[in-house]
């Protein structure tokens, strides 16, 4: 279908975007990687009178990493991440996740802050932002702030940005070395979005879990955290009786609904396997 007409303007500078989404009474829509937002232009799900190009934002486009973490711009497209080999020991768990999304062409393309502000209940970065504890840096006509990335998502394709805010870079926390984690997604073919995924991490202290953080896409209308299969690990061994306790709390905290991929019962079967794998892949590492 051929898009709706709309105006087309690619500032050089962050506060001219914000200046043009302001201006525009939440009728003008920024654009970084087109991947998500030609589509719904094109079944007329968005119809903004003006898109703004994001793609001169030079500043938006680098991963950081330092001892506070990794901070990836909102510019950084998935291949960025794919082709970072810093990440493989700065976010493993980032980079695993990333590699799940879609196919090469979209993934030169797709940006990480237009996946955030997508969100899609089933897209991995939303997941590994929830997981992790993200914090997610806007700047809008009111000026800058930081969105915590549990207070960010607010149901499918909802979220805490204003129509004149721009996602600058989102920030995750220092990865420690000897961490343990896992990812496991399941898609009916090789890159389409899951039908259920499960992200998780935990340190130890004399062999027993600490700081689990476990979280799941998928099977809600925004990615979850899962507090109570973190507890169901945190001060255990994480042997086999560990992992099926929490895959059988995965079951027991999310409450997906029948849609035309899959029924209820299955989604949420499918998600504690999810959960089950990515622990098994975390415990077995070294
Ligand atoms: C065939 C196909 C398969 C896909 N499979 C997957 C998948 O498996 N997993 C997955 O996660 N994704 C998948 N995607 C989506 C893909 O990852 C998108 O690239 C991503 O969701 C959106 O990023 P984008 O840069 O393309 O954003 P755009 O499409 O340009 O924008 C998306 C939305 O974000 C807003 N936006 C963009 N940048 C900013 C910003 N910096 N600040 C504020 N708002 C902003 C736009 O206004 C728009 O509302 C798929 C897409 C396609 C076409």
């Amino acid at each position: 279908m051929k898009l709706p007409p709309f105006d087309y303007a690619c500032p050089a500078t962050l506060s001219e975007a914000v200046q043009l989404l302001a201006t525009h009474d939440g009728e003008a829509k920024a654009v970084a990687g087109g991947q998500s937002l030609v589509p719904m232009l094109a079944f007329r799900l968005a119809q903004p009178t003006l898109l703004v190009d994001l793609r001169k934002l030079a500043d938006l486009r680098g991963i950081r990493i330092s001892e506070k973490g990794v901070t990836l711009g909102a510019m950084v497209r998935w291949r960025d991440i794919e082709d970072d080999d810093r990440l493989d020991t700065a976010h493993p768990l980032l980079k695993a996740a990333i590699a799940n999304v879609a196919h090469y062409q979209v993934r030169n393309r797709g940006t990480v802050g237009g996946s955030l502000a997508h969100a899609d209940p089933a897209a991995e970065m939303p997941g590994i932002a929830i997981t992790c504890d993200a914090e997610i840096a806007v700047v809008g006509k009111s000026g800058a702030r930081v969105i915590q990335a549990a207070d960010f998502f607010q149901g499918a394709l909802t979220t805490a940005l204003t129509p004149d805010e721009i996602i600058v870079e989102v920030r995750l926390p220092a990865w420690p070395k000897g961490r343990r984690w896992g990812f496991e997604e399941f898609a009916r073919r090789r890159g389409d979005f899951a039908m259920a995924g499960a992200a998780g991490f935990y340190d130890q202290n004399d062999g027993k879990a600490r700081n689990a953080h476990v979280g799941v896409i998928g099977v809600a209308d925004r990615p979850l955290r899962l507090p109570s299969v973190e507890a169901a690990l945190n001060g255990r061994i994480i042997d086999q009786a560990a992992i099926a306790a929490a895959e059988a709390a995965t079951c027991a905290a999310v409450d997906p609904q029948d849609d035309i991929h899959a029924s209820a019962a299955y989604r949420r079967a499918l998600v504690g396997t999810m959960v089950e794998r990515a622990l098994k892949r975390a415990a077995a590492r070294q």
